[in-house]
């Protein structure tokens, strides 16, 4: 899979793409990441990138021209022209859609992801009329650019990617994990060790077996896989329903999930 990244600070990821898995995805050939300076695409002495509101109002806008014109260099299918399954181009934007493990998903499955960074008040909107298929927001809050966003959705896409994670099932089994067609067992509970399905990830333990006072749970040295696998359901659904309670909604859930939650609500002061 490609990423092309449209930005005025294409040194800003240098660090951010040199470790770990993206590293690793990087020189195995199953990731390429491209950056463009948008700077390249202006055509004044001055390399000139924004310019004030119309309308007037604070700060300055990135102008569409640059913006265009870097997109169109990459050689990627007119807006009208794509299928919505090959190729994509997405302008970072608090005013997006929320980016999720979902939206990760999905942008998995394709090829080519141009992602542009905004800067300044923002990007103008016909940049995103002409060239965008969607806009993407990493969270209810402003930053001050469109790059920590854009790395968020490279990592967190590119780990879904087939042969990312040396084991497939790390990604389908963790917070926000969809369930697959093995994930409820024949009596309707959770056939695996995990606390997906939507829900959040169960906590971990390493060794030692104690610190500062604080044993690991008996249950996970007792080597009862089954007692093992539900008391990490348990705790997974119940940190769900303590911090995330939303995703509950939209989860898959079982008839001793549903029972368990009830129990716990029921037990609430
Ligand atoms: N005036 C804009 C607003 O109120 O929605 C904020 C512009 S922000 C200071 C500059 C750039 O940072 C945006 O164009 C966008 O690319 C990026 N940005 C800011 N917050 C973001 C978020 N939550 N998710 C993704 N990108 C964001």
């Amino acid at each position: 899979m490609r990423f092309d990244i449209i930005t005025i600070f294409p040194e800003f990821f240098t660090g951010i793409f040199a470790h770990g898995v993206v590293k690793r995805a990087l020189t195995n050939g199953l990731l390429q990441v491209e950056l463009h300076d948008l700077r390249n695409f202006t055509r004044d002495r001055h390399r000139t990138v924004d310019d004030r509101p119309f309308g007037g109002g604070e700060g300055m806008v990135l102008k569409p021209e640059p913006l265009v014109e870097a997109v169109e260099s990459l050689n990627i299918a007119a807006k009208a022209e794509r299928d919505g399954q090959g190729e994509s181009v997405v302008l970072l934007s608090a005013q997006g859609a929320r980016f999720t493990q979902a939206t990760a998903r999905e942008l998995a499955t394709r090829d080519r992801v141009v992602l542009i960074c905004g800067r300044y008040e923002g990007v103008d909107e016909r940049v995103n009329e002409l060239i965008c298929d969607r806009e993407l927001s990493i969270g209810d809050y402003v930053l001050s650019g469109g790059e920590l966003g854009t790395a968020v959705i490279v990592d967190a896409t590119m780990r879904l990617l087939p042969g990312v994670l040396g084991n497939e099932d790390s990604s389908a089994f963790e917070s926000f994990g969809q369930p697959d067609e093995h994930f409820l067992n024949e009596a309707g509970g959770p056939r695996s060790t995990h606390g997906s399905g939507g829900i959040l990830d169960y906590p971990h333990y390493t060794r030692p077996a104690e610190f500062r006072g604080l044993p690991v749970p008996e249950v996970l040295a007792g080597g009862d896989h089954a007692a093992i696998r539900r008391w990490r359901r348990e705790r997974a659904l119940e940190k769900t329903l303590k911090n995330r309670p939303d995703l509950l909604e939209s989860s898959a859930l079982s008839r001793e999930d549903r029972a368990f939650l009830e129990k716990l609500r029921r037990a609430k002061p």
